[in-house]
């Protein structure tokens, strides 16, 4: 994976790099319109300060912990 810092200078594993669900088409009509909690596309690694996006991952483990979230508490 290439190293990418985004325009604020954070990078991967930095606090202010947060894991954000990406949703399909689908997956947000599933999520507005009928309540449920779809499987995420894939997960972006965003900065929470400019939103720039410095990586991606479409690790099932992780997909699978971000869809659960929502439906266990
Ligand atoms: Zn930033």
């Amino acid at each position: 994976m290439r190293d990418r810092t985004c325009h604020c200078g954070h990078r991967l594993g930095d606090a202010a790099i947060q894991e954000e669900p990406e949703y399909t088409t689908w997956g947000w009509i599933m999520l507005s319109m009928l309540g449920m909690t779809p499987r995420p596309h894939h997960i972006s690694f965003r900065c929470f300060l400019c939103r720039m996006e410095v990586g991606q991952s479409r690790d099932p483990k992780l997909l699978a912990r971000r869809s659960a979230r929502s439906t266990a508490a």
